[in-house]
């Protein structure tokens, strides 16, 4: 996991011109414990929880699959952003950062329409990324 993590960094680092943080944990757990992480409120295939430096992915990842290691550059992201304390308008504003990068990372892996790969649309991500108050 450990190099795969560097690589995925190296490359946030190189496109957001950011400083490359000391590397996250990195857990693996089942499906029904990340939901239950969300409260319920999602269904993730990785969370990262920044007071404790850790990306939480599941027990089916894989470091050679591609949806795999797109999900882990997501999570990567949020760690890059966070230690560089990136200031957003609110926590959910960085989602939208997170995203434009796993997309252009996806692009540059020759994925042709990195949101049909995600089973994502641009409106989900804007909501996603919407300050509530
Ligand atoms: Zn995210």
């Amino acid at each position: 996991m450990d190099p795969l993590v560097a690589a995925l960094t190296a490359w946030i680092v190189l496109k957001t011109g950011l400083i490359p943080p000391d590397p996250p944990r990195v857990l693996l757990a089942p499906r029904k414990q990340m939901i239950e992480m969300t409260s319920g409120t999602a269904d993730p295939h990785g969370l990262y929880l920044h007071p404790d430096r850790t990306i939480f992915l599941r027990n089916e990842f894989r470091p050679d699959d591609l949806l795999s290691k797109a999900v882990l550059l997501h999570e990567l992201a949020h760690h890059v952003l966070k230690m560089n304390d990136v200031q957003a308008q609110c926590e959910r504003a960085l989602e939208g950062e997170a995203y434009r990068l796993e997309l252009a990372w996806l692009r540059e892996q020759g994925v042709d329409d990195p949101h049909a790969f995600l089973g994502i649309n641009e409106l989900a991500i804007v909501l996603r990324s919407a300050c509530l108050d």
